[in-house]
């Protein structure tokens, strides 16, 4: 069978751990024939993220904090230097802080409001600036968002308003970027055991609850959000940008259940 993104070169931001969604994304762009490039924060999963990449067969992989401006020019840099053109971009990137992800919502600090909303939101924008001038050929942009963005989840609280803001990027710069052939899409996925999901408290609450609930009646694949993510980033994905693909199970659909 033809490999979807054979000829394409992919940047993939968010790998911290073989559960990393970005990982399963890393993954299945390689299986369809991707050239990839991965990034990690900083110097604690380096190690971790440059055995994941050898096994992988990643072309490059490379340090990139996106809340420092020098990264993200570092990383432009590092890009243009390993690959001719630039075809997908992956940000599978947030943070928020543990007590900001459990007390009540009314109480966040601004600060830790603020450090979501960087970290978590505004970051997409840095990468697509520095990346568009890359995709000189076209491209595609994906982040990854959750339902928090859109309904009350409890606990999700600082991150659910950070998703917001993440998805109405998501749109603004599909219209930026859209005439010059670069699509930007969320995928918002079914919470899956991930890292940054443990942060969140009664996190296993919510897989129990979705999988009772959910119209497939179980718990998203990392997988499953890895083949949206293909879809979106091969030329079956041309006409979709400014959207939030739900690959959750069907969860979002649900009212009041039995
Ligand atoms: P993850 O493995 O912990 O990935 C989050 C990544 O963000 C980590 O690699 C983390 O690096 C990175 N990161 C945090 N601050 C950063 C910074 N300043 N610069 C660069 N990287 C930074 O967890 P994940 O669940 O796969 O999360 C990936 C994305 O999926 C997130 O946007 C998350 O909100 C979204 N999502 C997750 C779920 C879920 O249930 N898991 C559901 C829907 C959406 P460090 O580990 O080094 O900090």
């Amino acid at each position: 069978m033809a490999q979807l993104l054979a000829g394409k070169s992919a940047l993939i931001l968010g790998v911290a751990n073989k559960w990393s969604l970005a990982y399963a994304i890393a993954q299945a762009y390689r299986r369809e024939g991707a050239r990839v490039l991965l990034t990690y924060q900083g110097d604690r999963q380096r190690q971790a993220v440059e055995e994941m990449g050898a096994e992988i067969g990643a072309e490059n992989v490379f340090a990139c904090d996106v809340s420092q401006d020098a990264d993200l020019e570092r990383l432009r840099e590092t890009v243009r230097g390993t690959v001719a053109s630039l075809d997908a971009v992956v940000h599978s990137i947030a943070f928020a802080n543990r007590e900001d992800l459990s007390r009540p919502f009314v109480e966040t600090s601004r600060e830790g409001y603020l450090l979501a909303q960087e970290v978590s939101a505004y970051s997409l924008v840095a990468v697509a600036r520095a990346t568009a001038p890359l995709m000189t050929r076209g491209g595609s942009i994906v982040t990854l968002s959750y339902l928090g963005a859109t309904r009350v989840v409890e606990n999700y609280n600082v991150m659910g308003v950070a998703k917001a803001a993440l998805e109405a990027a998501t749109r603004y710069l599909a219209a930026d970027l859209g005439p010059a052939g670069i699509r930007v899409n969320a995928i918002s996925a079914g919470p899956v055991k991930t890292a940054s999901a443990r942060g969140i408290r009664d996190f296993s609450k919510v897989l129990d609850g979705v999988a009772k609930i959910s119209p497939l009646r179980r718990n998203t694949d990392p997988a499953e959000v890895a083949d949206a993510a293909v879809f979106l980033a091969s030329d079956l994905g041309r006409g979709v940008t400014a959207n939030v693909l739900f690959v959750d199970c069907g969860f979002q659909a649900m009212g009041l259940a039995h």
